[in-house]
């Protein structure tokens, strides 16, 4: 500290207040030209922006692959649903860390109660689940009702809409990160919005999504197929894209 107050004492009598206070006060001095970001044209209330890879704009499944072959869930009307029996869908595209904007509406008709109402999910990576469920007025586990990342992290708040009702997740996923010799470097992050209120603020995960016990990380590759899940209930999509980060 003694140091310090003498050097600037020296530096007070060799220039002057003035001098030194001019050279910190240059704005050039911290402004930052390169890299000049890349210019994206933004969409329209939800609408894919220009540099965003588009997995379902109302038309097929193309960008999509079941287990066992083709999907057999039903596109119809530019939007498409679940069809209870026919198994998860993912994407024929493995991605790592992502930004992914998708809509999903419960059945209008509500037949069922806590887990059974509208049950879907948003696999990231198809292992990291951000819960798709029917939560409104319809009181489950915190940590497994809509927007939460299932059985791991409770949502801020309930911003669900109800039954029938089109619902929008904006999720920004960062994918976990292993050394060669298959140690976790950095766990999995996850920030999502739920019709635009922020309801996972850049959480940490402890593993892949697991119905029972504990989540525990085991190495896989830096890039994985989206998945969306079948849970016997016909759950519809539509306006699902996603910009590689
Ligand atoms: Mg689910």
């Amino acid at each position: 500290m003694k140091r310090t107050i003498f050097t600037l004492s020296c530096l007070f009598l060799i220039s002057g207040p003035a001098a030194a206070m001019d050279q910190k006060q240059q704005p050039e001095l911290t402004e930052v030209w390169e890299p000049e970001p890349a210019i994206v044209t933004p969409g329209e209330r939800g609408a894919p922006p220009s540099d965003a890879i588009v997995l379902f704009d109302g038309h097929d499944l193309s960008a999509w692959r079941a287990n066992a072959g083709e999907p057999g869930w039903v596109v119809e009307d530019g939007i498409v649903t679940v069809k209870p029996g026919s198994g998860n869908i993912e994407t024929r595209q493995p991605f790592g860390d992502v930004q992914l904007h998708i809509e999903w509406r419960t059945p209008g008709v509500v037949e069922s109660e806590g887990q059974g109402r509208g049950n879907s999910g948003v696999f990231l990576m198809g292992l990291y689940e951000v819960q798709v469920l029917d939560s409104f007025q319809n009181r489950t586990y915190s940590n497994g009702q809509a927007a939460s990342i299932y059985k791991q992290h409770i949502p801020l708040v309930n911003a669900s809409r109800g039954p029938g009702e089109w619902q929008a997740y904006d999720i920004v996923f960062k994918a976990p990160l292993f050394s060669s010799e298959g140690f976790l470097q950095r766990p999995a992050f996850l920030t999502v919005f739920h019709n635009g209120v922020l309801v996972q603020n850049h959480v940490e995960l402890g593993g892949p999504t697991v119905y029972a016990g504990q989540p525990q990380y085991q190495p896989h590759s830096p890039k994985l197929p989206l998945m969306l899940q079948e849970h016997s209930n016909p759950t519809s999509f539509r306006n699902i894209w996603i910009r590689e980060l």
